[in-house]
């Protein structure tokens, strides 16, 4: 589900990735490549144009922090936006007070009202709950008997009308349906209701109708995933004709380009509450925007990532080795000590190594990772004199050896290290020129 939006958005960050700063026009150029990859994805037009008139503003305007470069920065400002576009919070079931709770089901024919009604049925239980299925959809010839078949493989009790009895009146089951929950101490009820293929208004009737004489706790909205552009009209006619309190997406296994659920919460207001996601009673979950956000935007766990960077990096000391960046000055072993104390402050590097989006290709080097390897490092540099890692060239092959010895290892651990760190530092050299910081222009040749 929303592999493409979720490739075009990642292509889209990458090329943020290693900018210094960010310009306007990078801005404009990233936004331009997000209304693009929305737009192919069928999200609605109006809400594509407030999606990216908001993260705009913020890019721009948004105080950075330290603890992150622009690119990031721009990710978490998306990230942010997307989670409150599918709706925020995570909104959970509202039961009633006094059972039983009664959960309508609305929405066309072929939604997939029914096969939810299932594994909603199914889900309740695991919950703890003794749920009742009602056929209120008695349209469709096959409605019922679809319903019973749902019923028993979710172990869920079924009122339907008796077969044979021709067609009865869908509202008067409803009604009908709430007495026998409680005299079988079921106690939540789920009512499902018929459907037709177009929005028609006698439909939009009925359910108007079952929704009277029930009074529902939630009224779900149940829409094909599918359907795309669809997704808004079918949605807004249903919230006139019906109203509804939450959204429930069904077939987003499908191919689907996942524009219907970043439309349909935006646009209704109404919060996005489950996913079903294929055709077994197990294949079904609560809806989580934010975790819905981190699949879109192929994040792996880099916001958790970036809050513990937020967290653990000292703020000062950060904002001191970026002046002194800036100044053309050169990053020395003492700021790399201050700056490996504090990754190490973020945990396990492995771990934090394997929160970074697309790292799972690497996933036997990583299990291969050393983690004592980030204390040997330190051991090497705490041996030197603060003079030393000030400027680590004074360093001749009788002092290597004794910081070798100091540390615990070898010289040439000693050599390789140094090694490294002289190409981080022209690293840093190389990023103040091409960043064009003010003061960056003395630096040597
Ligand atoms: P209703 O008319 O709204 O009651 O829709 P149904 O529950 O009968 O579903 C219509 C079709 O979609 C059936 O063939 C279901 O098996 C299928 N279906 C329902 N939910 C899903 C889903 O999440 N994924 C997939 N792949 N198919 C689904």
């Amino acid at each position: 589900m929303f592999n493409s939006l979720s490739d075009r958005l990642t292509a889209t960050f990458k090329n943020l990735r290693g900018k210094g700063r960010l310009s306007e026009a990078d801005v404009d150029a990233t936004i331009r490549e997000i209304r693009r990859a929305l737009l192919d994805a069928d999200v609605a037009l109006p809400v594509v144009r407030a999606f990216t008139g908001r993260i705009r503003e913020r890019a721009l305007s948004e105080e950075v922090s330290s603890a992150l470069n622009p690119g990031q920065q721009v990710v978490k400002v998306v990230n942010e936006e997307l989670v409150d576009i599918l709706g925020g919070q995570t909104r959970r079931l509202n039961y009633a007070k006094r059972p039983p709770t009664v959960i309508m089901l609305a929405g066309l024919q072929g939604a997939g009202k029914t096969t939810l009604a299932g594994k909603l049925a199914h889900w309740l239980k695991s919950e703890g709950h003794r749920p009742m299925l009602v056929a209120a959809d008695l349209q469709r010839p096959n409605a019922v008997n679809q319903l019973e078949i749902v019923g028993e493989r979710a172990g869920a009790f079924v009122y339907a009308p008796e077969p044979g009895n021709g067609i009865g009146d869908p509202v008067q089951v409803a009604t009908d349906s709430l007495e026998v929950a409680k005299s079988k101490l079921h106690d939540v009820v789920i009512v499902d209701t018929a459907g037709r293929l177009g929005i028609d208004k006698e439909l939009m009737q009925q359910a108007a109708d079952i929704r009277t004489a029930v009074s529902p706790d939630e009224v779900l909205f149940v829409i094909d995933a599918m359907i795309g552009q669809d997704a808004v009209k079918t949605a807004e006619a249903f919230l006139e004709g019906v109203d509804f309190t939450g959204v429930v997406l069904s077939k987003l296994d499908g191919d689907s380009r996942g524009g219907a659920a970043l439309s349909v919460a935006e646009v209704t207001g109404k919060p996005i509450m489950f996913a079903s996601t294929g055709e077994s009673m197990k294949e079904f979950e609560q809806f989580h925007p934010d975790r819905m956000a981190d699949r879109i935007l192929d994040m792996g766990d880099i916001l958790t990532l970036i809050e513990q960077a937020e967290k653990n990096f000292d703020e000062k000391e950060t904002a001191k080795l970026q002046k002194k960046v800036e100044a053309g000055e050169d990053f020395d072993l003492n700021d790399f000590l201050t700056q490996m104390s504090g990754l190490k402050k973020m945990g396990s590097m492995k771990k934090m190594l394997g929160m970074m989006p697309g790292m799972s290709q690497y996933k036997d080097q990583l299990e291969n990772f050393d983690e004592r390897e980030v204390d040997r490092v330190e051991a090497i540099v705490r041996s030197m004199t603060p003079a030393e890692r000030t400027n680590p060239k004074i360093l001749n092959g009788s002092r290597r050896s004794r910081i070798a010895k100091g540390a615990g290892t070898t010289v040439s651990a000693v050599n390789q290290l140094m090694e490294r760190f002289t190409q981080a530092q022209k690293m840093m050299r190389g990023m103040t020129r091409g960043g064009g910081a003010p003061g960056a222009g003395g630096g040597g040749g």
